[in-house]
């Protein structure tokens, strides 16, 4: 269901007239509300008065998360407190949290917009809403209670972990939806095994995932393990929380981004410099409508690529790709940039290796070099190894016909993605050291000595 036709299916062109009038709107208001606008306009020489439209837009400088840090926990609010009636916080993984603030006007957005992308999702009125992110400072789980309920669902607020609790309810209540991150719902199914809990029985139809980033592998794992249909969403709390762009249900390719509301652009993330759409960068984002915390070109650190193209569903608004990486993760090779999950995504689509490897990025002379190390399957190697043992080294299975004929293959598939010629090296199963947190898949010599 479309539950804002108006302004979802809106014609490209109206849109975007819609967005520029908003855009001079807002950049003036915050010229004049937020001192840390003011100075960063004139030291960029931006003239509010002359920013009028969408075309304007790649003039304005940028807003980074330091800006947010130099600023707590208040310096960016465009309203006076007493107009305040919501703040929410993100937990700064060191120093202070990120601070937001909410008018009625904001929290109502925010809710309406959270309302089209679970309808988005294929909820309504009918539907019984487990709510399973946390409830507090972070924004996902009462974003999507407030939604949930205007959308007319019945809403279970249960917040995170309750793993034996959550199975209960679904099943006890009948929930229809549930909206937590997606590995929780993996981790809920295995519990559900343990207790001998069939939940392909369950009235459960769609699952709402997101708050981490998640792969096309384990959506189908999830849909295959719960029988429903797993949507991504995507909302980062500096611009509101959840509900800046959902995927829709008919689809499920790429995030519908409530673009009425905000703006999005991809940049390149080494120049700053606005790329054509479908091209990689990092998401930037302009609040157009935000009363207390309107950021002006928010860079977000998330790599995607936009489309305007229209949907099978029939929104028109802009959408994102699953977000595939963080800007931070970006190597520049021979002048070009390369995120890792660019290479990860063409590795994952072999089934005759494994998911573990390791890129190497070194220069020889002036010449930037990228190797990709990745184990293959066991099965394999020791199909292989079997058949390469009269040579007596071990090492030798690399050269075995059909691994010569895969590693070519693999390396074709990563030049067409990335555009360098990459060199890889097949390593025995097991060989590639694990972590027990984020793993270090990246090595960069030139970075040493
Ligand atoms: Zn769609």
């Amino acid at each position: 269901m479309i539950r804002d036709r108006e302004h979802e299916c809106m014609g490209r062109g109206e849109l975007g007239q819609l967005q520029g009038e908003r855009l001079a709107k807002q950049v003036q208001r915050v010229y004049e509300r937020v001192p840390f606008y003011k100075d960063l306009f004139d030291k960029s020489g931006i003239d509010p008065n002359k920013i009028k439209g969408l075309t304007d837009l790649p003039s304005l400088p940028f807003t980074k998360k330091v800006n947010l840090h130099e600023q707590y926990p208040f310096g960016l609010f465009a309203t006076p407190l007493s107009d305040v009636v919501r703040i929410h916080a993100s937990s700064g993984t060191t120093g202070k949290p990120t601070t937001v603030g909410y008018t009625q006007n904001d929290i109502d957005m925010w809710a309406e917009v959270m309302a089209r992308s679970l309808a988005c999702c294929g909820a309504g009125r009918d539907d019984i809403v487990q709510v399973g992110y946390g409830y507090g400072l972070f924004t996902g789980g009462l974003g999507a209670h407030y939604g949930a309920e205007r959308l007319g669902s019945a809403v279970i607020p249960i917040s995170g972990s309750n793993t034996q609790r959550q199975l209960m309810l679904m099943e006890d209540f009948g929930t229809t939806v549930v909206c937590c991150t997606p590995s929780f719902m993996l981790y809920l199914y295995d519990v559900a095994q343990q207790i001998g809990l069939d939940v392909k029985n369950l009235p459960l139809r769609v699952g709402v995932f997101g708050a981490e980033p998640w792969s096309e592998e384990m959506r189908r794992d999830i849909e295959e393990k719960w029988n429903i249909k797993a949507c991504d969403i995507y909302g980062l709390s500096e611009i509101i929380g959840p509900g800046v762009s959902c995927e829709c249900v008919e689809a499920q390719n790429g995030l519908h981004i409530n673009d009425d509301h905000f703006l999005p652009e991809i940049i390149d993330p080494d120049t700053g410099e606005q790329l054509p759409e479908g091209e990689l960068g990092e998401l930037v984002i302009t609040c157009l409508t935000k009363e207390t915390f309107p950021l002006i070109r928010y860079r977000t650190g998330d790599i995607t690529r936009l489309t305007t193209e229209p949907c099978i569903c029939g929104r028109t608004n802009a959408r994102m790709a699953r977000v595939s990486g963080r800007s931070d993760d970006m190597l520049i090779i021979r002048g070009v940039n390369v995120f890792p999950s660019q290479v990860e995504s063409v590795l994952l689509m072999s089934p005759e290796i494994e998911p573990h490897y390791k890129l190497v990025v070194d220069r020889k002379g002036s010449m930037d070099t990228l190797d990709v190390q990745v184990e293959i399957r066991p099965d394999l190697y020791h199909e292989v190894s079997e058949a390469v043992l009269s040579l007596d080294d071990i090492n030798y299975f690399t050269e075995h016909e059909s691994l010569i004929k895969l590693k070519s293959h693999i390396q074709k598939n990563i030049k067409d993605i990335i555009g360098i010629n990459v060199k890889v090296a097949f390593r025995e199963p097991g060989s590639i050291e694990r972590s027990e947190g984020k793993a270090q898949r990246v090595v960069d010599m030139r970075k040493q000595g």
